[in-house]
């Protein structure tokens, strides 16, 4: 073998397993093991290609098309509708933002309405786009507020948007409603189903009650579905539908002006790797919706069991009843949620922290997979476990010292000499201006979530800088 592929296997070593229904955040795991084997090498099959140009990778067209078209009859879309396959979820809904924001030029200072719970990456879109957020707060269950949604919406908003889940707290906001909502104002609605879609519409077809989601609402215009979330491909895929052509045609880009190639793109990316295409491909021809059906069963199976199997665990709680696949879970004041992720972290199970937010606690966060089902009792038992070891210690101390650094800091005058300080306390700093990844989190964790948003923020950028720095051999 050779000497580079060989480090390569020692690298991963060090990484959270992708498979293996152990890891509940990041990855998802259909536990379809041929599957995944057929999936890999489609990958490598097309690792080369470029969709760039469909006359020089036809193929690349086809597969495209195919998936949308599976993608349709998820989301219940007109004979109208059409979609594109993108990168991800974040370039989904960046290109539903930036579209929305194009079709309507005359808007000068544009805003998006959205529920406080949607994803950062709209966020993202917004600071990209120039387009104004305005989030609006959700109710006791994290659902949207569709009337103040709607006051919300004025003659300057490009587009509303609504979770299907959302992925923080797994609820599904009112859309039937929200839609209506939409239609009235003339604000076009998008739907982000990047993580349930796949998922929610199995849900309805083994017999569970799902609330209206997608273009069977009127007044929706886009929704965004991931592939790589519960449709079980391989990284990289995701698909933005939108109900018309006219409504899509704003997110191409095409330039003549220059000596090159006339250049027309689709998405975002120019080069379009074709491996992450045909490994959705291959996927979603191999599991087919019999197939689909099933994970739904398993991996909405899990998610009743964990839920009941929480409820026998004295120490932490359900965020909110689950809609979907998403499971939070909050702590008592007997112990901490980012013990908790550290000690299942020691037993296998990766799950993940998230921080307070709106004067809600922190909560732990677990995207269940359909690979989960056969050891939901060894994820209840490794979570009664964490929960009796966070006890044992009780709720984290912050750091004093740490504490009075970070107390000092201001957010938008983070200084490198701020940021070693503050590093060398946390016993964080490696070689000069290098960062280290901790082993336990806890620590780090409470104090992320004593920071406050803005603090958090500037921390974060900070010890990523300080994380991607060159190796120079
Ligand atoms: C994951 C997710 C996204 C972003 O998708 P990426 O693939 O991570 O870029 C957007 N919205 C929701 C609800 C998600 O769960």
């Amino acid at each position: 073998m050779s000497g580079a592929l060989s480090r390569l296997q020692e690298l991963q070593a060090q990484d959270r397993p992708t498979h293996g229904g152990r890891t509940l955040a990041y990855v998802f795991d259909s536990g379809l093991e041929e599957v995944d084997r057929l999936a890999a090498e489609a990958v490598a099959m097309y690792a080369g290609t470029n969709g760039l140009d469909p006359s020089a990778f036809p193929s690349m067209l086809i597969m495209e098309n195919e998936l949308v078209g599976f993608a349709c009859d998820l989301v219940e879309a007109p004979p109208t509708a059409v979609g594109t396959v993108t990168s991800g979820g974040t370039e989904s809904i960046m290109l539903a933002v930036q579209g929305a924001r194009d079709a309507r030029p005359h808007i000068r200072k544009p805003t998006m309405v959205l529920p406080a719970t949607a994803h950062a990456s709209f966020l993202k879109a917004a600071a990209y786009f120039g387009v104004e957020p305005v989030l609006v707060p959700v109710d006791q269950e994290f659902r949207a507020e569709v009337g103040a949604m709607a006051h919300a919406m004025s003659a300057d908003t490009v587009l509303a948007v609504a979770s299907a889940p959302s992925y923080a707290h797994g609820v599904v906001d009112p859309i039937a409603w929200l839609g209506a909502a939409a239609l009235a104002k003339g604000v076009p609605l998008h739907v982000d189903a990047c993580i349930g879609g796949w998922i929610l519409a199995y849900a309805e077809r083994i017999g569970r009650v799902k609330p209206a989601w997608n273009f069977s609402v009127p007044g929706v215009t886009s929704i965004s579905v991931d592939l790589h979330k519960y449709g079980y491909t391989p990284k990289g895929a995701s698909i933005l539908l939108h109900r018309t052509p006219a409504d899509r045609k704003p997110t191409y880009f095409a330039s003549a002006a220059w000596p090159g190639y006339t250049m027309v793109n689709t998405t975002m990316q120019s080069t379009k790797p074709g491996g992450p295409l045909a490994g959705a491909w291959l996927t979603v021809q191999s599991i087919g919706h019999e197939g689909y059906l099933d994970l739904a069963r398993s991996c909405l199976g899990a998610v009743d069991l964990i839920v009941a199997g929480v409820d026998k665990i004295e120490g932490v709680d359900l965020a909110v009843r689950p809609d979907s696949s998403l499971v939070a879970l909050v702590a008592d004041d007997t112990c901490d949620v980012f013990t908790i992720a550290d000690e299942m972290a020691e037993r296998g199970w990766y799950v993940q922290p998230q921080m307070t937010w709106h004067g809600h606690p922190p909560t732990l966060h677990l995207s269940v997979s359909a690979a989960t089902l056969p050891l939901v009792d060894e994820c209840l038992e490794a979570l009664g476990e964490s929960v009796a070891a966070a006890q044992e210690v009780g709720p984290v101390e912050v750091d004093r010292n740490i504490l009075k650094i970070l107390r000092s800091l201001r957010p938008e005058k983070l200084t490198d000499a701020d940021f070693d300080a503050l590093l060398q306390a946390a016993g964080l700093a490696g070689d000069t201006g290098v960062a280290t990844l901790p082993k336990r989190m806890a620590q780090i964790n409470v104090l992320l979530n004593a920071s406050g948003p803005a603090l958090r923020e500037a921390l974060l950028v900070a010890y990523l800088d300080r994380l991607f720095r060159p190796v120079r051999v």
